[in-house]
């Protein structure tokens, strides 16, 4: 019976031209034979070989393998037939260059599912059996090409294959190990078909046992035909597939990628770089968000929520009038907001605008009182600001001004700057050195928070600046453009000047402020207090500019407010505008209740505070504020209504939008 029949065999390739490669072979191979392909170049040995190995498909005849029809033969199955029934031998050996000898013969066994030991025995018989047993640790570039060829045939034999093919195993070697390797594959052939495919006639003639001859993809001659093929029953047949177990493929791929160093590490740069790169956007959006919120928990809930008796203009949403015609002046106006309605309102601006202000009841100090007992966790602290004004004298070197830290003149006007201190460079810094220490940073050697109402800080903006009408408010008229810290820190310049001496009092009754001509004598006469500048309040970097509640110039404790509307409220000029319907120092009549009320509190008559500072703990506490805050205005009437101001909720929705942006702009 033949090993193998080509019938018919055509085989042709289609690259613009059509080449005939093969052309109508038929030829029959027996169990054991060593063939002999011979033919010029081109004229499809290496065709034939490789259709016989499987590695090509012919178009058209057949190829039966041990009685078996190959046309019906799916990839796996010729899969199967080259790994079991196949060695091949090239003329460049193909070895691994960066394994050994034995790996390389061992290769050739892990598709098919023998064990790590098994392997390794048969590839050093294989090894021992081509006269290699002493080079098996060795590299292929570590041997001669007889010996790599050794190699290769040692590697196609390892899995006991039925037939070898070799294409011009000897192309590559000289004529003494040529002979080696024909005796090589003509003692391997005892046993196989081996099938040759050379240009050398005479070694041909001299170890095969059958010459065929090739001539333009056809059959020539064939120095020992098999006679019998015909004869032979075709029957279909499956071989047994390929396996290769698990650990198999695993220790391969590790080995695989052990062995390619360069080209793991390269592909894991390359695959890090893309993950990486998810990663970071991942990350910088989720940092950024993170850190807005840290600046938002960190920084906004210092903000004060303020409760001031300053007007305001509060605007509603259109619906805000319908249903039960209360209005919760604090509420914010969801309603109406963002509408998926079809529509557009025309509206009367003045209409949706209530012009509020908050009038101070005692009712509301003692609810706003017991916010502290009723949300402990919720409120840092509380602060009142007070409408008193302080009487200051400014020195620096010898001159000494009148530092104003009120408007005087249109006492009307009075409003906003008075609290804030925008443009008055005096303001009341909160009664709580930890949340002040958390926006600002103290500044220059020496630099610390007040101890004692005698104490004031100095503020400066994030690039050490101060105006120059406040340098120009202290006295100092030079053009000198900058200053050391320690021109400030540690000195004292400034005199609270109670009323009693600040304020004289004519003939008529009528008071008058002390002429400019008096500063010096009552700034060095005892009474009063001497101000020391104890630090320098600089806004946090990691802090917003748009968030530091405190402007450049001077701030001064709670304590200080004690002392001035202590002294104050017992003076003359206090107690005599108590008494009187006119402005004691302006001699005219007022003409409004809140006009003599300011006048009162502007000396320190009147005691009660102009605004209410309420210091969240942190986010939270701020809604549980606003909440409590809220529930006072329930079910009350507009005027009675108390409206909060909230400024850190207008620097979170800006900040709210930049964040989503960002993150847009990153995904
Ligand atoms: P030989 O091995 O006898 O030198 P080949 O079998 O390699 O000849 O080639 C036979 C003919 O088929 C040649 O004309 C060759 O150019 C052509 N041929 C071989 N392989 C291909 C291929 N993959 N694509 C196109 N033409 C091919």
């Amino acid at each position: 019976m033949a090993k193998l029949q080509l019938i018919h065999m055509n085989k042709s390739y289609t690259n613009g031209e059509t080449v005939v490669a093969l052309k109508d072979v038929s030829l029959s191979f027996r169990e054991h034979e060593f063939v002999s392909i011979l033919g010029p170049s081109g004229c499809g040995k290496t065709t034939m070989l490789n259709l016989i190995g499987g590695l090509d498909r012919y178009d058209s005849g057949d190829l039966i393998i041990n009685g078996v029809s190959t046309k019906e033969f799916k990839d796996a199955d010729w899969d199967a037939y080259r790994n079991q029934s196949i060695g091949f031998v090239f003329q460049n050996y193909n070895l691994i260059g960066h394994q050994t000898v034995l790996q390389n013969v061992e290769i050739a066994m892990t598709l098919s599912g023998v064990s790590a030991t098994e392997r390794r025995n048969r590839a050093i018989k294989a090894l021992t059996d081509v006269g290699l047993a002493e080079k098996i640790d060795k590299k292929p570039n570590q041997l001669s090409g007889g010996q790599m060829q050794r190699v290769a045939i040692a590697r196609a034999l390892v899995n006991n294959p039925d037939i070898i093919l070799a294409d011009e195993p000897t192309g590559a070697l000289d004529s003494t190990t040529s002979i080696q390797i024909m005796e090589l594959l003509k003692e391997v052939s005892k046993e196989r078909l081996v099938i040759m495919v050379t240009h050398n006639g005479e070694l041909a003639k001299e170890y095969s046992s059958r010459i065929v001859q090739l001539l333009d993809g056809k059959l020539i001659s064939d120095s020992k035909p098999m006679v019998d093929a015909k004869a032979q029953k075709v029957e279909k047949k499956k071989l047994s597939r390929t396996s290769m177990s698990f650990f198999t493929a695993a220790a391969l791929s590790y080995k695989n990628l052990l062995t390619k160093k360069g080209r793991t590490i390269i592909t894991s740069i390359a695959g890090s770089i893309g993950i990486i790169g998810v990663a970071l956007v991942l990350a910088l959006s989720t940092g950024l968000s993170d850190y807005m919120t840290r600046v938002q928990e960190d920084s906004l809930s210092g903000l004060p929520i303020t409760i001031s008796e300053q007007a305001q203009e509060i605007e509603f949403g259109p619906k805000r009038h319908e249903g039960n015609g209360m209005v919760h002046l604090t509420q914010i106006d969801e309603e109406g907001k963002y509408t998926d309605e079809n529509i557009i309102y025309n509206y009367d601006k003045n209409a949706n605008v209530i012009q509020h202000t908050n009038v101070f009841t005692q009712e509301y100090f003692d609810y706003v009182d017991q916010i502290k007992t009723v949300l402990p966790d919720d409120v840092r602290a509380v602060s009142y600001s007070q409408g008193v004004q302080a009487n200051l004298l400014a020195k620096w070197d010898d001159s000494i001004v009148k530092f104003s830290t009120g408007n005087t003149e249109g006492t009307e006007e009075e409003g906003e700057e008075s609290h804030h201190g925008n443009g008055l460079y005096w303001q009341e810094m909160a009664d709580n050195d930890e949340l002040i220490l958390s926006l600002y940073d103290l500044i220059g050697e020496e630099s610390r928070l007040p101890e004692k109402a005698n104490e004031v800080l100095l503020v400066v903006d994030e690039y050490n600046r101060i105006d120059t009408a406040f340098f120009q408010k202290l006295g100092i008229t030079s053009e000198v453009s900058s200053y050391k810290l320690t021109d400030f820190i540690g000195k004292t310049m400034l005199k609270v000047i109670p009323n009693n001496i600040f304020y004289q009092q004519d003939s008529d009754g009528l008071f008058s402020e002390v002429p400019v001509s008096e500063y010096e004598t009552i700034y060095n006469n005892n009474e009063g207090m001497e101000l020391t500048i104890v630090g320098v309040l600089r806004p946090k970097e990691s802090a917003n500019a748009i968030m530091s509640y405190l402007s450049p110039g001077f701030i001064y404790t709670t304590d200080l407010t004690n002392y001035i509307v202590e002294q104050a409220a017992q003076s003359d000029i206090a107690i005599a505008q108590k008494n009187s319907d006119k402005d004691v120092i302006l001699n005219v009549s007022f003409t409004t209740d809140a006009a003599k009320k300011k006048a009162l509190l502007r000396l320190g008559a009147d005691t009660t505070p102009t605004a209410i500072n309420i210091y969240p703990t942190d986010y939270q506490g701020k809604d549980a504020v606003k909440q409590y805050l809220d529930d006072y205005n329930t079910g009350r009437a507009e005027e009675e209504q108390m409206v909060y101001s909230d400024i850190a909720q207008e620097v979170e929705e800006a900040f709210g939008s930049i964040v989503s942006n960002h993150s847009l702009t990153l995904i």
